[in-house]
């Protein structure tokens, strides 16, 4: 039996399922035998003690699990929830009842809001727990700890959980909810976890049985043959060896240089980018510094955290994006009004023009900071969809003193006007995330369409290729920086489609590195054809894999 969901990144797996124990039974609603006072003196106590075990967990796993684990203490400490707690205990309800229905009304507003805020239920549906079991006297719910690996199961682990996974015993997870930015996926991908989202069916599976977690395909082999195994193992192992190749610059088997960079959205992962062998950074989502401010950032403080960002890649290339507002990235003080479908609407560039001193004072911040470093500084606009806006930018980035201005190429549009649009910009950077979304018409956060959410189709390669033609044609660097550039197989498709560099999350350089110095320009262009030439993407992407001598049966030295 095989079940379908989200791969988070690359990785493969092997080993019997666990699941996570049911969550705590709902607290029933008979009156409470306390007093008022006393109820609300237990709860206090138990918020408390919440928030700082949460904190202490976010303090032992580090990295950007702790800003996450710290928004979560920040919950049960929540004064306007505490609030609703209390008035719940006054109208009679038992401290467990309070907390309950207080998390879970707060829960639903964000269910409603959707996009980045919905994502965010899961972490209040945790903190409820852990606060009802303070009260009860009972262990949180969380990851079983047997003496043996495993693979874990369930239905959307809690951010608490997923940073504290231990990684020796955990060897891949699953859950049957939640999307590709849910938490979990993004804690996931960080961790490199080998990992599938919203895999409908897995909680019906029996502990103990074996399974292969292919999350390259999002696909979940249960019981698998003996054959299946064995090749699912020997992937492993010839993957594993090849994290041990020694870290350089990316290039082709013919020596064609290929610049892997990374992607960043903070400067805290600076250091592990350069550890991994980033040749510089491909994207820097400056929203993602700003998610939780309620005002536009001053020149001063963005100035500090691009100089910090700079120092770090000191002469090396370092892309910056423009604020990316909107949709499931929303900005308080860029997204004023509510739209029906955000994706469409005034996001990325579109709303930095309406509010143009805040892209003023961010491509001044950057200037500055670039003034003061050798790190070779480009800035880009996201979601550029016209030539008009692509003059715009370009003239604007000029005019603050950016020396290097370019567009992302996120909307179909754009990739079939690259010709025009790189007559203008200095450099492309073609963001595969939206570009897939927009070409197949399925919103990326949507669980229901997720299918549709992938860039081997032929139609995206197609214009990817526009684009990477339009390049070549004008000498103009064409970059690749969405999930895309994290596939393996993939990348050498991109780069046989005129990709320049590619930029992916820092864990997936290895083997980016590795697939990419197996291949000649004139293979990638070869395996880039037959992509092309398929009729979807699973069509494209057995046809290239399958054109492709495997990594497990290529000869080793010795041979
Ligand atoms: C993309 O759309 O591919 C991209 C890199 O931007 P983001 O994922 O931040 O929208
Ligand atoms: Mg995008």
């Amino acid at each position: 039996m095989v079940l379908q969901g989200v791969g988070i990144g690359r990785g493969l797996a092997v080993g019997p399922i666990l699941r996570m124990p049911e969550p705590l039974a709902e607290p029933g609603d008979e009156p409470s035998a306390l007093a008022p006072d006393a109820e609300k003196v237990r709860v206090a106590g138990a918020l408390a003690a919440t928030a700082a075990d949460i904190r202490l967990r976010g303090e032992r796993a580090g990295g950007s699990a702790k800003d996450v684990l710290d928004a979560q203490a920040f919950m049960a400490e929540d004064p306007t929830l505490r609030d609703d707690v209390n008035a719940r205990i006054d109208s009679g309800k038992t401290g467990e009842r309070a907390v309950f229905e207080a998390f879970a009304a707060f829960r639903d507003l964000l269910v409603s809001m959707g996009g980045y805020m919905g994502e965010r239920a899961t972490d209040l549906d945790d903190v409820s727990q852990r606060v009802v079991a303070h009260l009860r006297g009972v262990p949180a719910p969380g990851v079983p700890d047997p003496d043996h690996p495993f693979v874990l199961i369930a239905r959307d682990l809690a951010p608490a959980d997923t940073a504290l996974l231990d990684l020796d015993k955990v060897l891949a997870l699953i859950t049957s909810d939640g999307g590709p930015t849910s938490h979990t996926a993004i804690l996931a991908r960080e961790k490199a976890i080998v990992a599938i989202v919203g895999a409908v069916g897995a909680l019906d599976l029996p502990d103990g049985e074996t399974v292969i977690v292919d999350a390259s395909r999002g696909v979940v082999t249960v019981a698998p043959s003996d054959e299946e195994r064995a090749a699912a193992e020997a992937t492993i192992a010839a993957r594993a060896a090849v994290a041990d190749v020694p870290i350089g610059p990316g290039a082709l088997a013919d020596g064609t240089p290929v610049p892997l960079l990374a992607n960043l959205g903070s400067v805290d992962k600076l250091a592990e980018a350069i550890e991994k062998g980033a040749e510089g950074v491909g994207l820097f989502r400056t929203e993602f510094l700003f998610l939780d401010s309620e005002h536009a950032p001053t020149i001063a403080e963005q100035q500090a955290k691009y100089t910090a960002l700079l120092q770090g890649f000191a002469g090396k290339k370092v892309v910056v994006r423009a604020l990316d507002a909107g949709a499931d990235k929303p900005l308080s003080f860029l997204n004023d009004e509510p739209e029906e479908n955000p994706a469409l609407g005034l996001r990325g560039l579109r709303a930095l023009r309406a509010h143009e001193v805040i892209l003023r004072d961010q491509l001044t911040a950057l200037a500055n900071a670039a003034a003061d470093t050798t790190a070779e500084l480009w800035v880009m606009a996201p979601m550029v969809s016209t030539v008009e806006e692509t003059r715009y930018f370009v003239a604007l980035a000029r005019e603050l003193g950016i020396k290097t201005a370019g567009v992302m190429v996120e909307v179909p549009a754009s990739a079939l006007l690259a010709d025009r649009i790189l007559a203008d910009a200095d450099f492309a950077s073609i963001g595969t995330n939206d570009l897939t979304q927009y070409t197949l018409a399925a919103d990326r956060l949507l669980g229901s369409v997720a299918s549709f959410q992938d860039p081997w189709h032929p139609a995206v390669l197609r214009l990817v290729g526009e684009v990477g033609r339009a390049g070549a044609a004008l000498g103009k660097p064409v970059g690749i920086c969405g999930e895309a550039a994290a596939d393996p197989m993939l990348a050498v498709v991109l780069v046989g489609l005129g990709a320049t560099s590619l930029s992916m999350s820092p864990a997936a350089l290895a083997d980016v590195r590795a697939e990419l110095a197996r291949f000649t320009r004139a293979q990638a262009q070869e395996f880039a054809e037959l992509a092309l030439s398929a009729n979807s993407a699973v069509e494209a992407r057995a046809a290239v894999l399958s054109a492709a001598t495997p990594l497990t049966t290529q000869p080793t030295e010795s041979e």
